[in-house]
């Protein structure tokens, strides 16, 4: 977190928000003491702008816009080793996973390229079941506009098996395809 944060009375939109996004989590941000817990067990604190335990904090002083801005919601990889740990019982990963939905719907996308991957991660999911690395890379790559970005790691990564040329598909896509119609009723975008 580099720049000054100035502190004013919190504004009432922002209280609203915070509510709704504290209901949809399940869980409330005040209840955090600011411990550490969570930060000391992220497996990707280290790549984050706002470490979770920052991050929450931005809700608690009200700073909403500081929190959807923050890149940390796109790094996160919803592993729940916070919330498994924290002492307060805050389920952060599902406050990142309410900050990543409101910060779509808002367009408030810090890093797109983070977004992008995202998206190419869940289309792949959607269609075969898992993910479909070799075609998440491709279109992640055409989309950011970095065309040959890691391509060098391709050609070695199919000699070791690591990496497929077509897609292996899951026997359960038809409830797959379910489970994202679903969110999508639920307000997932
Ligand atoms: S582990 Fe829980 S109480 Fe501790 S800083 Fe994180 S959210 Fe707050
Ligand atoms: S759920 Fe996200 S914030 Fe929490 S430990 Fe995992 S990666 Fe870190």
């Amino acid at each position: 977190m580099g720049k000054a944060l100035q502190l004013l009375p919190t504004a009432a939109s922002d209280k609203a928000l915070l509510s709704r996004l504290e209901e949809e989590a399940g869980t409330s941000a005040t209840l955090c003491y600011q411990c550490g817990k969570c930060s000391a067990g992220c497996p990707v604190a280290f790549a984050m702008d706002s470490t979770p335990r920052q991050v929450i904090r931005l809700l608690q002083l009200g700073l909403l816009s500081e929190a959807l801005e923050a890149q940390s919601i796109w790094i996160c990889a919803s592993c729940e080793t916070c919330s498994a740990r924290c002492p307060r019982g805050v389920d952060i990963a599902s406050l990142m996973d309410a900050l990543r939905r409101e910060a779509l719907q808002q367009g408030k996308i810090n890093d797109k390229k983070v977004a992008v991957f995202n998206k190419a991660f869940l289309s792949g999911v959607k269609s075969f079941g898992r993910t479909y690395e070799a075609g998440l890379l491709m279109q992640h790559n055409l989309l950011t506009g970095q065309f040959f970005k890691d391509a060098e790691l391709g050609l070695p990564m199919m000699k070791r098996g690591k990496l497929s040329i077509l897609p292996e598909k899951i026997k359960g896509r038809d409830e797959m395809k379910k489970i994202f119609e679903r969110a999508q009723e639920l307000g997932g975008v």
